[in-house]
């Protein structure tokens, strides 16, 4: 088996970290991410998510968190901030952190949090975590809850906006379908969806639907396919025993709509349940043997792997 580096578009471990009460830097049996592991995976970059952005504290302490994961050496850990910082982490064997907040409702509306988390690396976010807040209405898990339908606000709007002038990639997934729809309409750069599925094959209100996912690709976006076992599944259960290759059934059905170019990763790893035979960030082994089990060409594995998200930082943060 041919070594791919992989690109992942979406990690809760600076949530899990104290909630099991593990170092990063030490391997584990408890979560899903830590740096040996992410070494056996091959992971050379990950999206860090910042959980949960829903008010300024929480904004702050976890922009805070992360920049103390990163500064210690122990932790092998580097933000990217331009493209080239990529290539550099490489050079010096160091892990990519990607600096992403999931929902942005503890942003002010003049911005100042915004441009001040830029500075310090900021370089994705969300507009909401499923629930709803200023900015725009997100998907909701809460069966039978009063449905948000007010999309993308018009503070949303001024968000997209200025997130486009500072070159910070917009993530749509737990978004309302109006509001991803709102998404489309006001952004000037591709967006993506980090850690979502395909609504086709998952009837899941976090997955999108091929509607979504052909709009998604005219943006020239992408989706990161999540590992949850309910956004996998065709009765969105949370079953453990969920098979692995469900998450390659998810890229195949992305391919055959759009092609190679708009799927990638998006494992959601220490911040949902996964297959057991995923079982945790080492498991991007299993995903890779079997894309080339399943004919792959080495261009596309590459695509997958990193090379669409490779394309969306090339576009955005230049
Ligand atoms: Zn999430």
């Amino acid at each position: 088996m041919k070594k791919y580096a992989i690109i992942d578009g979406h990690t809760d471990v600076l949530y899990s970290l104290p909630m099991q009460q593990r170092k990063f830097h030490q391997e584990s049996e408890r979560g899903h991410v830590d740096l040996p592991r992410i070494r056996k995976g091959n992971v050379s970059a990950m999206f860090f998510a910042i959980y949960p952005g829903i008010n300024q504290y929480f904004v702050l302490k976890g922009a805070r968190n992360l920049v103390d994961l990163v500064k210690e050496p122990k932790n092998e850990l580097m933000f990217i901030k331009k493209f080239s910082d990529l290539e550099k982490a490489e050079k010096e064997n160091k892990v990519g952190v990607i600096f992403h907040i999931e929902g942005v409702g503890g942003f002010d509306t003049e911005f100042h949090i915004l441009n001040l988390l830029y500075h310090l690396g900021l370089r994705s976010f969300g507009i909401t975590w499923s629930n709803s807040n200023i900015f725009g209405s997100g998907s909701s898990f809460t069966p039978g809850a009063p449905k948000d339908t007010r999309g993308i606000t018009a503070e949303g709007r001024e968000l997209i906006l200025e997130a486009n002038k500072l070159r910070v990639i917009v993530d749509v997934s737990h978004l309302s379908d109006k509001s991803f729809w709102d998404v489309l309409e006001v952004t000037k750069k591709p967006i993506i969806a980090s850690h979502s599925c395909c609504r086709a094959i998952s009837p899941h209100v976090r997955n999108l639907t091929d509607e979504m996912l052909k709009a998604l690709a005219e943006n020239g976006g992408m989706m990161g396919i999540n590992f949850a076992n309910a956004f996998l599944r065709e009765d969105c259960g949370r079953e453990v025993d969920t098979p692995y290759t469900k998450i390659i059934d998810h890229i195949d059905h992305v391919v055959n709509l759009v092609g190679p170019d708009h799927v990638g990763f998006g494992s959601d790893f220490d911040g949902t349940g996964v297959p057991d035979e995923i079982k945790d960030v080492t498991g991007f082994n299993k995903l890779v043997k079997e894309l080339e089990r399943r004919k792959y060409s080495e261009e596309d594995i590459n695509k997958i792997c990193h090379g669409n998200f490779q394309r969306i930082f090339k576009k955005v943060w230049k």
